[in-house]
C-alpha cells in the first residue's frame, strides 16, 4: 500500500484527498491519502520521512519550505522557488510545481490571450508569472504594497501599486490575493477595478469554494470567468500524474478526478 498525504495549515478544508483516492479507486491502485496538519515546515521532511510516504502535496503556507526540504527540483519549481508536489524516488524527495502548469491547462479554453495583469505578489502569484510569461504571455504585475514587487522587477516584469496603476487593456485579469477569502474585501480599490473590468475580455480569481465578491462583478458583467475550482482540480490532475509515476494516461486521471468533483 502507498501513502500519500498534504501537508498545510489550515489543512481540514482540503479537496485533494477526495480527489486523489477517487483516481486511486477508479484505476484500481493500492494506495490512500490522508491530511496532514503541519505549524513548522521546517519539519516537513522529517514527518514525510517518518510516515513513510511515497508521495504528498503541500500547500499554504509551506510551499517554499518544501522546496527547501528536497533533494532535487525539477521543472518550473526551480524558477518559481515553491513546491507544492513531492514524490519519493530512489529514497529521495524531488520537488515539482504543478500550480502553474494546472493554471495554464484551465485556461487553455481561451484561445485569443496575450496580455494578462495579475493582481498580487505572493507565491501564486510567483508560480503564474513564472508559467504564463514562459509560455509566451505578457505579464503585468499589481500589488497593494510595493514590498513583494522586488522579485518580479528584478525578473524584468511591469509592476504596479495601486497609487501609481492605471487601467489599461488586459486580456485576462487574474486575482492571486487572499483578499475575499475570509472577508468581503475586493484585490484592488473599487473605482480602479471597475475601470479595468471594462478594460479585460476574461478573469479568473484562484480563490475557490465560495463566491468572492471579486468573483461576482465578473459575473455581473458577464466576463467569462473562472473561480479556483478548475486550478485546483488541473494541478491535481498533474501532481497525481507524477505520483502514478508517469504510467496512467493523464485523460484517465482527469475523467476520475473531475468526476470526485461534482459528489
Ligand atoms: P500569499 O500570502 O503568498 O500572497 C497574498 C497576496 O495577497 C499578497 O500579494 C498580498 O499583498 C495580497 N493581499 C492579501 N490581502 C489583500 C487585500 N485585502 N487586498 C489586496 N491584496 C491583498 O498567498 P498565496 O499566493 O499563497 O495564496 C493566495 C490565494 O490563492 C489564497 O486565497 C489561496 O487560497 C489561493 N490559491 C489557490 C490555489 C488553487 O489551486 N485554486 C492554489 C494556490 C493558492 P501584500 O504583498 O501587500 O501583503
Amino acid at each position: 500500500m502507498k501513502i500519500f498525504s498534504i501537508f498545510g495549515s489550515p489543512v481540514s478544508h482540503s479537496r485533494s484527498p477526495l480527489m486523489h483516492n477517487s483516481v486511486f479507486k477508479a484505476l484500481d491502485i493500492k494506495a490512500c491519502y490522508s491530511r496532514t496538519h503541519l505549524d513548522d515546515g521546517e519539519r516537513l521532511r522529517d514527518v514525510f520521512i517518518a510516515k513513510k510516504l511515497h508521495g504528498a502535496n503541500v500547500t499554504v503556507p509551506h510551499k517554499e519550505a518544501a522546496f527547501r526540504a528536497c533533494d532535487e527540483i525539477r521543472g518550473v519549481a526551480q524558477n518559481i522557488g515553491a513546491v507544492n508536489t513531492i514524490v519519493l524516488e530512489d529514497k529521495k524527495l524531488i520537488g515539482y510545481n504543478t500550480d502553474g502548469d494546472g493554471f495554464l491547462r484551465a485556461i487553455s479554453r481561451w484561445s485569443d490571450i496575450k496580455s494578462v495583469l495579475i493582481l498580487g505578489a505572493g507565491g501564486t502569484a510567483k508560480a503564474l508569472a513564472t508559467i504564463l510569461s514562459s509560455a509566451g504571455y505578457g505579464i503585468t504585475i499589481l500589488n497593494r504594497s510595493s514590498g513583494n514587487l522586488e522579485h518580479f522587477t528584478s525578473r524584468g516584469f511591469s509592476t504596479f501599486t495601486h497609487s501609481d496603476f492605471a487601467p489599461a487593456k488586459y486580456d485576462l485579469l487574474i486575482n492571486t490575493t487572499s483578499a475575499g477569502l475570509a472577508d468581503d474585501n475586493l484585490p484592488m480599490p473599487i473605482r480602479l477595478l471597475e475601470k479595468q473590468l471594462e478594460l479585460c475580455s476574461y478573469g479568473v480569481d484562484v480563490i475557490y469554494g465560495k463566491e468572492t465578491p471579486f468573483l461576482k462583478l465578473l459575473k455581473e458583467r458577464n466576463i467569462p470567468h473562472l473561480d479556483g475550482s478548475d486550478m485546483l482540480l488541473e494541478q491535481g490532475v498533474l501532481a497525481s500524474y507524477l505520483f502514478l509515476e508517469q504510467k496512467y494516461p493523464l485523460q484517465d486521471i482527469d475523467r476520475t478526478m473531475r468526476e470526485s468533483f461534482k459528489l
